[in-house]
């Protein structure tokens, strides 16, 4: 029998308010256990939540950014349960009337690309914390997480395989940063994510019963535990037993799932909308003053890049990998076409070719080095305009490819911010790609000269000879020949 795996994903993205969702304490993390909890997040007696505007406009830019309706009139609920790290014995939360109803997300597998389509988002406060760990016998609780605003992000039961949750994952995740409402920091809890997994016969349309993972903060745990629980699930089944609806935390040291509760036994929530809360409405007027100044929005910009820089598709998916990646892109881009080195008259050619010179240069040239130094582009030594220059002296054929990652690296070494920084390296280095075709005539006759065997080589037919021969040229110049002029050179006298 063959298996088709079901996935739906509920995430929760931590907001970036300074303050709370319902009180005004800090919600910076790291702070000493319980400094950052107010009466408010405590519970104490005859306290009432306050709305945190900041919280619902987050919530709004993410409805418009996904394309979801923003319900006008949306109402907070009281989801009953006792935990110790929950004073008031409920956590308000949104349940029959959330902010986003709908929305899709589009996301790419390897060359496929395939939309997500969301069910709902809605506002709620995230609980507190217990620790166990410097306490014997006994738990303390931390409340400074108590009241944190998350913004829940439910998806349909559409994804068909770990790798396809983990790309709506990558994509929501990405998204979140890119309008600015979430910090994206998955060590510190800020997104993460439920998986919710079942398996059926393929070509059936009737759904399984399902298992929720719980609390994934990886994208690695992520596929391992759907992986896991995918391969659980259909031992169980062919074994003739079948899946409990129940709640399973993933253990990354031992790479299984485990049962934590099943949901027969668990609570009937008894939500009820909040009476402290007034429903929340968000007139016309505020919706469209949000919309209005929501950044391009990474699938625009993808496609403005492919149509007005001239770069591939793939490429265009790699520079809007994070927004600084894209500006910086379109700051050198724009700088390289001011420049204009190879003086091209016709403004979309020039656009195009520079465009897709720079995107080249960062997915390889600056995009290696950041990895190395596991640096963000946002703190890159090297500024776009430098960067542009860079590409501009190597257009102009005044240094090598070679040499251009040696200025790269040395900027990056003794970083400065003026542009005028790569010439004086250049200068300084004495990079100057050697153009001189006297100058290389003389070096490629002392080539040949050395190199009598594979001059006969060549001769004789083998064309290999020749890029080896190059390559000795190249070498005796420290990498400094101009590379086509080097070809002509040996060509000419080589068949001379
Ligand atoms: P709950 O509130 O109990 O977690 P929901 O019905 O709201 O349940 O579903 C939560 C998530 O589970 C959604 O992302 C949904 O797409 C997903 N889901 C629902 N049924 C299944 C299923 N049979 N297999 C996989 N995912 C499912
Ligand atoms: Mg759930």
């Amino acid at each position: 029998m063959e298996w088709e795996t079901v996935i739906g994903l509920e995430t929760h993205a931590q907001l970036s308010t300074r303050s709370k969702i319902f009180s005004g304490a800090s919600t910076a993390f790291g702070a000493a256990p319980n400094t950052q909890a107010c009466a408010v997040d405590l519970a104490l007696p005859g306290v009432l939540p306050v709305m945190n505007r900041g919280a619902v406009e987050r919530a709004l830019r993410f409805g418009l950014a996904v394309g979801a309706t923003i319900n006008a009139r949306s109402v907070f609920a009281r989801k009953n349960y006792f935990y110790p790290d929950l004073p008031k014995g409920y956590q308000i939360s949104q349940y029959e009337l959330p902010i986003v109803a709908g929305g899709s997300l589009r996301i790419v597998i390897g060359d496929r690309e395939k939309i997500v389509h969301l069910t709902r988002a809605h506002l709620e406060e995230d609980a507190g914390k217990s620790l166990h760990e410097d306490f014997h016998g006994m738990s303390g609780i931390d409340l400074n997480r108590a009241g944190t605003p998350l913004l829940e992000i439910v998806s349909e039961p559409e994804m068909r395989s770990a790798e396809e949750a983990v790309a709506y994952a990558k994509a929501l995740h990405a998204l979140v940063r890119w309008i600015d409402i979430c910090d994206g920091n998955m060590q510190e809890g800020s997104f993460r994510c439920d998986a919710n997994v079942s398996v059926r016969p393929l070509g059936s349309d009737k759904l399984g019963t399902r298992c929720e993972i719980k609390n994934l903060n990886s994208f690695r745990f992520l596929e391992r535990a759907i992986d896991f629980e995918v391969r659980r699930q259909i031992e169980v089944i062919e074994d003739g037993g079948h899946i409990v609806l129940e709640t399973r935390l993933y253990d990354p040291d031992r790479d299984e799932t485990r049962s934590m509760r099943s949901k027969e036994e668990a609570h009937d929530y008894r939500y009820f909308p909040d009476p402290d809360l007034p429903p929340l409405v968000v007139s016309e007027a505020w919706r469209e003053a949000v919309r209005a100044a929501l950044p391009e929005l990474p699938a625009a910009m993808c496609e403005r890049f492919i149509n007005d820089y001239g770069v591939s598709e793939y490429d265009a998916r790699l520079l809007i990998s994070s927004r600084d990646f894209a500006s910086y892109f379109e700051a050198a881009a724009q700088r390289l076409i001011e420049l204009n080195p190879a003086q091209l008259g016709n403004e979309e050619e020039a656009r195009r070719n520079y465009g897709l010179a720079i995107a080249k240069g960062m997915s390889g040239l600056l995009a290696a080095q950041l990895n190395r130094a596991e640096l963000d582009i946002a703190h890159a030594p090297v500024s776009a305009a430098q960067f542009a220059v860079l590409h501009a002296r190597m257009i102009q054929e005044v240094v090598t490819s070679k040499s251009a990652r040696e200025i790269l690296l040395a900027l990056w070494e003794s970083p400065q911010t003026d542009e005028s920084a790569i010439d004086a390296i250049i200068e300084a280095k004495g990079l100057k790609q050697v153009g001189d075709a006297d100058e290389l005539g003389g070096i490629v006759d002392g080539v040949l000269a050395a190199n009598a065997r594979q001059v006969a080589d060549y001769r004789s037919g083998k064309e290999k000879a020749f890029n080896s021969l190059v390559g000795q040229v190249m070498k005796a110049t420290g990498g400094k020949a101009n590379p086509k002029l080097v070809q002509e050179i040996l060509k000419r006298k080589l068949e001379g």
